[in-house]
């Protein structure tokens, strides 16, 4: 269990799955992926949306990694649409849009969890964001932030490790902006074995 605006980092094993449960609906899961025994090569968002041909996540798609190997795909998804573009939050960020002061937020999350893994703030890259809609209009018009999430309670995306696989999620404290519906709530990841 992931309490609002906590962290949760873990290697996933090549075959296992992780699940992640938007226990309350309308949470957004921050996330990152890298090669577990190589960091170096990590989540890459522009490979990861042209290959999958779209900009945003759901049923079938995969996670590429700089190095054009899929870290993970994403095999159940009853929410259907994950982030792609919108980035994490931070005090910086939420200072320029808001004017707020430093408070919980993604990006001191990441930094937390990857600490434990040898890394740090060098290794934040454009990460993916389950449960959280980004909209995004023919225009370019794009507001991250504009309309909560897709997810219902319960709602959860599963993901099958295609190799040896650090995962770094953060349970997205932003209550400065409609992503999390002013509530931050808690989630539930799930390590298990399948096939
Ligand atoms: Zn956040």
């Amino acid at each position: 269990m992931i309490p609002a605006a906590g962290d949760w980092s873990g290697i996933v094993k090549a075959g296992q799955r992780l699940r992640i449960v938007d226990l309350e609906g309308h949470q957004a899961v921050d996330f990152l992926c890298y090669d577990a025994a190589d960091p170096a090569e990590r989540y890459n968002a522009a490979d990861t949306m042209k290959i999958n041909g779209s900009i945003f996540l759901g049923p079938g798609s995969k996670l590429y990694s700089d190095m054009g190997r899929a870290l993970f795909t994403i095999v159940e998804d009853s929410c259907g649409r994950h982030d792609t573009i919108g980035g994490c939050c931070s005090n910086e960020s939420n200072h320029l849009r808001y004017g707020a002061t430093p408070g919980p937020n993604c990006r001191d999350n990441f930094v937390r969890a990857l600490g434990r893994h040898g890394l740090g703030r060098k290794d934040i890259v454009a990460n993916v964001n389950f449960f959280m809609h980004v909209p995004v209009g023919a225009d370019g018009f794009m507001n991250t932030g504009l309309d909560a999430g897709h997810s219902k309670p319960g709602d959860r995306v599963e993901l099958r490790a295609e190799r040896d696989v650090l995962a770094v999620l953060s349970n997205c404290p932003q209550i400065n902006n409609a992503t999390n519906d002013f509530n931050p709530t808690p989630v539930r990841v799930t390590l298990f074995d399948r096939d």
